[in-house]
């Protein structure tokens, strides 16, 4: 037997220990267990028609050979995407370190400490740099964050009472194109009316509820937008800036000329271009809106000791909360990348920010002299790092991409040049030297920086930024070293223990499958370079689609959305255009099982379709006949279902074949939500069980890492009917023939991410994917059998098998005075991260251990969830003082003098053997949630400054 395979590598229990798991859960074989789990009339008859698995090395010299055919050339092309230098420490110390990258999005607080600062920085970070009160934790991308503002602004409209018929919405024609097309996606169906046009020659007057313009403009013009913003506001209509991040370190922050929303993204703070992504966008408003913001807050709270603690802020807020009233379906954001962005501005702090922003000023105004001695006039105005030259385009082209230079061509004699952080003088003298070959005149060398200033005085910004201790302290390598690794100790990741998280699907991120994505051949490619240089990119995002395909069993896979949510979102605009393309502009009912993620409703609202809820059946099941009565008494209006499988209850139903014919039979076409696809890969799909659409989760099932909260992938992939509506972009030519909008602003979405599940299908190929299945619900089953003695088990299949995660019922411990919040901060004096808390069903524990635990670590689990039993047992309603209600316990409260607590300090913090090996200290005690969100404080500064 070989010993080098992957999948030896990424599945955790040895083939040693099958029989003892085979007899825990009381059958013979994966055979009888997969048989007793998935019904038969979905199984598929074939393997996976893949590729021979790879081994690491094999995969490793793959993408290194891949990889040079991508092109790495000096790129100007700017439109949002710039060069940047990712400093060493943080490339090294978080992008590159498993306790950064496999954490989960910080609900568990008392041990998410570090990554709730590390956020808190970047919210503080783009506070301060936008100039206004509140921001969020990141969104996904300047499109989206661009239609979010839209979203919002008209959400609040009707506050003032004035504007609540108002469906205008301005966008200035100096967007960036793929904002555009994103906010043409966007505004259609929640019935905003979109105008493009000159904000010089705006009419105020006229009815619109919000406009949106781009600081600096899309080629680098700097407007002073003072006065219309002013006006604006006085015409009640509410602007947002889509605004550069490093410009605002030179710039009058938009904050500071009135406007409500400020956008953008932190790509340019050290995050790798990856052909698109990921990057952090950023979304920053007013106090007064910070209900309807759409994304994650972190807060500034208190723990039971009354000491400073942080916490995701407004949880009930959410949207799972709004389901189908919300606005936005943000789940997963760019956590990771924001952590990396705020630590680039920790690093370098107010006067190293102003440094950069200075010296890419300083290049443009000496390259934009330099042309001009050329005869080649630059006519922006006013500018920060992007000049717009007048010269032959085609001629130009041709030389500079001799030169291995990458110039964005807006028409045959207008070229965009944008400046970045990495521009040297010699790369400005290279560009020099195009210019005078394209005009035939001699060429001269640049050699020092111009101190001249293209930016007017009234837009040089005069207001400090950053003042607070954090990002004035950590300037030497060892200082962000050491600050970088104080908040990953305070953080539990999966390379402490196993994150058991039902429906999220934490598995390995294995190295060799992370590796890639630090090759300067994969991480440094503009997205609207042309695409002859990113050959490797294309070759492998085609052949990530095509195993998509085969995966699902589907036609065409885009890999564009961000996120599971805007998978959601661009497989349910995909149906509508599907349904308009034959004349059915009418059909717009969506139905939504009420068990669903609160993505699924909130997805359909933006898809502007009406929700109609159905039930769910006692035994967690979809109530088919009321399934149907509701498909019948729609039928005229039918557009979707959407749909979990197997259920979000964890269960194969064996109806579902029913289910998606009902739906057919009816005029509507079926949408799979995938997050649970880890339970069918290799084994059924969503085209067998007669989906039309599904989403897949890469940052579940494919194994991108969750990186605290972000980034995520995903792809929708769709039978033949769909393909022809997948999504365009307006620079790349991407999507089908009848493509909608686009939904992401990069034509591949995250791009560079993509590499990992690249890499984790060809490594495993088609016999590792269906094994690693098989695992994933052989480990589920061995919970099941290990804890059902101990915690009531909601909902199994037919015969009695969960899928690939199972809810544990929680709720009766309230005789005892336990709520399932206390199992879950008892699990971390444990040395675990809780399971699921409350989702599908309130007041239960979801586990999912994935196909990646071993034998050892499953049983360390079982153990804990067995002794805290015990402790529940002990507890009492009428005594609270106790070790559950006490949890999580630090380790400054085991080291007091006194010990007031009535048990013991070892069964606070040591309760089990296996600990004394492996603790895992909370770094504060238990967060409160509700003092947080009456005193809301959402950056670094003190207290005492927002009183
Ligand atoms: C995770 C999840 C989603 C949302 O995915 P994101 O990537 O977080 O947007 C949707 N549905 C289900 C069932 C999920 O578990």
């Amino acid at each position: 037997m070989r010993t080098d395979a992957f999948a030896l590598r990424h599945i955790g229990p040895r083939e040693s220990d099958l029989n003892h798991m085979f007899k825990t859960i009381g059958v013979e074989s994966f055979d009888q267990l997969i048989y007793e789990t998935i019904p038969d009339d979905i199984r598929l008859k074939n393997d996976l028609q893949l590729a021979p698995a790879m081994t690491e090395y094999e995969y490793l010299t793959h993408i290194q050979e891949l990889g040079k055919k991508n092109k790495v050339f000096k790129s100007y092309i700017g439109l949002g995407y710039h060069p940047t230098i990712v400093p060493a420490v943080i490339q090294r110390n978080i992008f590159e370190n498993p306790g950064w990258y496999t954490a989960y999005t910080p609900y568990q607080a008392e041990i998410a400490q570090g990554r709730l600062e590390a956020i808190l920085n970047f919210q503080t970070m783009v506070i301060e740099l936008t100039g206004m009160e509140i921001a969020n934790a990141s969104l996904l991308d300047e499109g989206t964050a661009a239609a979010e503002a839209m979203a919002l602004l008209f959400d609040v409209r009707s506050r003032e009472q004035k504007k609540d018929n108002v469906c205008k919405f301005f966008v200035s024609e100096e967007i960036l194109p793929q904002t555009l097309s994103v906010l043409q996606t966007r505004s259609t169906p929640i019935g905003v009316e979109l105008v493009v046009g000159n904000h010089e020659t705006f009419d105020f007057s006229s009815d619109f509820f919000g406009a949106i313009l781009q600081y600096p403009g899309k080629y680098g013009q700097v407007n002073d937008y003072a006065a219309f913003i002013a006006k604006a506001n006085e015409n009640e209509i509410k602007v947002a800036v889509a605004a550069d991040i490093l410009s605002l370190a030179k710039l009058t922050s938009p904050g500071e000329m009135g406007a409500a929303v400020v956008v953008g993204t932190t790509q340019r703070f050290g995050i790798p271009m990856g052909y698109g992504g990921p990057h952090a966008a950023y979304f920053a408003t007013k106090e007064e809106y910070k209900r309807s913001m759409p994304g994650r807050i972190i807060g500034v709270s208190i723990d039971a000791n009354g000491r400073r603690a942080l916490r995701m802020a407004l949880g009930t807020r959410e949207q799972h909360i709004k389901r189908e009233k919300a606005t936005s379906n943000i789940c997963t954001a760019q956590v990771l990348l924001a952590v990396m962005a705020g630590m680039y501005a920790v690093y370098h702090g107010p006067k190293g920010l102003k440094y950069i922003a200075n010296k890419v000023h300083a290049s443009a105004v000496t390259l934009a002299d330099a042309l001009n001695k050329l005869g080649v006039y630059q006519t922006n105005t006013a500018f920060f790092d992007t000049i717009s030259v007048k010269a032959d385009s085609a001629k130009v082209k041709a030389i500079a991409e001799k030169h291995e230079v990458n110039f964005f061509y807006v028409d045959n004699d207008t070229i965009s040049i944008s400046i970045n952080e990495t521009t040297s003088l010699s790369d400005l003298n290279q560009v020099i030297a195009i210019f005078a070959e394209a005009t035939g005149k001699e060429a001269f060398k640049v050699s020092e920086l111009s101190s001249n200033n293209n930016i007017p005085t009234s837009l040089e910004r005069t207001s400090t930024f950053l003042q607070h201790e954090v990002f004035n302290n950590h300037h030497s390598e060892s200082q962000l070293m050491r600050y970088i690794k104080k908040l990953e100790r305070k953080d539990l990741s999966l390379n402490h223990s196993m994150i058991s998280l039902g429906s999220c699907t934490m598995k390995l991120n294995a190295a060799a499958e992370m590796l890639p994505l630090s090759m300067a051949n994969w991480n440094s490619i503009h997205p609207f370079a042309p695409i002859e240089q990113a050959e490797g990119y294309i070759t492998m995002l085609k052949k990530l689609e095509q195993q998509l395909n085969v995966v699902t069993g589907f036609a065409g896979t885009t890999l564009q959305p961000n996120s599971g949510a805007q998978g959601e979102y661009a497989g349910l605009m995909a149906i509508r255009a599907y349904h308009q393309s034959r004349g059915d502009n009418h059909r717009n009912v969506c139905l939504i099982p009420s068990s669903a993620h609160g993505t699924n409703p909130a997805s359909a609202a933006m898809a502007g379709m009406k929700i109609i809820v159905t039930k769910t059946m006692e035994n967690g099941n979809i109530d088919v006949e009321d399934l149907r009565a509701r498909a019948i008494e729609h039928k005229d209006n039918l557009s979707a279902l959407m749909v979990t499988y197997p259920s979000t209850h964890g269960v194969f139903e064996s109806a579902i074949c029913e289910i998606t014919k009902i739906i057919h039979d009816n005029g509507g076409l079926v949408y799979m939500d995938g997050a649970n696809m880890n339970a069918q890969v290799g084994l059924t799909n969503p085209a067998t069980i007669g989906a039309d659409v599904c989403h897949l989760n890469l940052h579940k099932t494919f194994a991108i890492p969750h990186g605290g909260g972000g980034p995520g992938v995903g792809p929708i992939c769709v039978n033949e009917k769909l393909v022809p509506f997948l999504p365009s972009n307006p620079i790349v030519k991407v999507g089908g023939d009848q493509a909608i909008t686009a939904i992401s602003a990069a034509p591949y979405g995250s791009a560079l991410v993509c590499l990992i599940s690249y890499g984790y299908i060809t490594m495993l190929g088609a016999e590792g994917l269906k094994k690693s299945t098989e695992h994933a619900i052989l480990n589920a089953n061995y919970m099941k059998a290990r804890l059902e003695a101990h915690y009531p088990v909601l909902y199994s299949g037919e015969m009695g098998r969960a899928a690939h995660e199972m809810i544990l019922d929680c709720r009766a411990f309230k005789q005892n005075g336990i709520e399932v919040t206390d199992i879950a901060k008892r699990l971390m004096d444990y040395g675990f991260h809780a399971p699921t808390v409350s989702f599908p069903v309130a007041g239960t524990l979801m586990i999912e251990p994935t196909e990646s635990e071993d034998l050892a670590e499953l049983d360390r689990f079982c153990d804990a969830m067995i002794s805290i039993r015990k402790e529940i047992d002990a507890a009492s309603a009428d005594d609270t003082n106790n070790v559950l209600k006490n949890a999580p316990h630090t380790l400054a409260m085991l080291t007091t003098d006194t010990w007031t607590y009535p048990y013991t300090r070892e069964q606070a913090a040591y309760p089990l053997d296996y600990i004394h090996e492996n603790k895992f200290w909370p770094s504060v005690r238990r967060v409160d949630d509700a003092y947080g969100d009456r005193n809301l404080v959402c950056s670094c500064a003190p207290i005492e400054a927002y009183m």
